[in-house]
């Protein structure tokens, strides 16, 4: 059994509160790689933000979730290293599909685990978190669960259509399973391809896809006061990255994410963790693309992934001070 604690990581119990309080959201970047470790860190120093480091069940498959674990470990040494005396980072399993795999990711050092069970039947999703709760609390792991269904692919996560979340269930759902917080379906989808272009408006030679279900969100926060909030396929889908990807050989079409303004909207209520992954996916390919056609002679690994490393640590900083807000925020820098 290794403890969190004993790594320097921290669950997101205190960031959530504070944040909710605050009006921002903390940033959950997806990472599978060290190039990706270290750009979240040089970014969440930079910036004096807490940050959820999340492991995918496709980062397990690719990277290995031991490797990973030593990895988070590493990456609060690192930020040390880089002059932050108190940097709060969790470890996070994102996404989690069992009792299971959350059992074996607290044993093993991650301080905040997901448990989705929202394609179960209503009963079984609270009969799977709580249980995972109640394993998850002795150790003083902070658990997210799920209500309603996202649309889209993101690893193995996928499901064909959304299903928003019923403010009617939070409270009994939230009060049976003992959650620390909530991931909710209003309208965010996972991957870089949200939403079909016919599903979407052209407003001067530009996609903008439907607007997030505010109306959904307003009511759940108004029958769980103060309580923690999650949004999941929150990537915005820059249209910068996705033209560098496509002008240097790439083949990218209709790629579309959620406006940067409604994720910002969003950040200034009771959501306080916003997932970002296909971004990441984004910036890393259209810097690695651009590096090689630029450079067709290179091929030490280094040459390309140092600026990939460097475009997804611009990205990170991007959306830590201009859509999240979490910058600054550390309790003790
Ligand atoms: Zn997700």
């Amino acid at each position: 059994m290794v403890n969190y604690k004993d790594l320097g990581l921290v669950n997101t119990r205190e960031m959530f509160k504070r944040a909710v309080a605050g009006g921002y959201a903390i940033p959950a970047f997806n990472f599978n790689t060290m190039e990706q470790m270290q750009a979240i860190v040089m970014a969440a120093v930079e910036t004096k933000s807490p940050v959820i480091m999340q492991v995918s069940k496709g980062a397990r498959n690719y990277a290995n979730g031991t490797i990973l674990r030593y990895m988070a470990e590493g990456a609060v040494a690192y930020a040390k290293e880089l002059g932050c005396e108190h940097p709060e980072i969790v470890l996070h399993l994102d996404h989690g599909d069992s009792f299971e795999l959350c059992k074996e990711c607290i044993d093993n050092g991650f301080s905040s685990v997901m448990i989705d069970g929202s394609s179960l039947p209503y009963e079984e999703n609270i009969a799977l978190a709580k249980k995972v709760v109640d394993y998850a609390h002795q150790f003083d792991v902070t658990v997210e669960a799920e209500l309603g269904v996202l649309a889209g692919v993101e690893d193995e996560v996928a499901a064909a259509e959304s299903h928003y979340t019923k403010p009617e269930e939070v409270i009994d759902f939230s009060t049976r399973t003992g959650c620390d917080s909530l991931a909710i379906s209003i309208g965010t989808s996972h991957g870089a391809h949200k939403f079909t272009p016919e599903q979407c408006t052209l407003v001067n030679g530009v996609l903008v896809p439907p607007p997030l279900a505010f109306d959904i969100l307003h009511e759940i926060e108004k029958k769980l006061p103060g309580f923690p909030i999650v949004l999941h396929g929150s990537s915005s889908v820059p249209m910068e990255e996705v033209n560098t990807i496509n002008q240097y050989g790439g083949h990218l079409e209709a790629a579309i994410g959620i406006p940067e303004e409604q994720l910002r909207e969003a950040s200034k209520s009771a959501v306080c963790k916003i997932n970002i992954d296909s971004d990441s996916r984004l910036a890393m390919t259209a810097a690695i693309r651009k590096h090689l056609a630029e450079h067709p002679g290179d091929f030490d690994p280094r040459q390309y992934l140092k600026p990939a490393r460097e475009n997804m640590k611009k990205m990170y900083i991007h959306k830590i001070v201009n859509v999240l807000g979490s910058d600054g925020k550390l309790a003790q820098c």
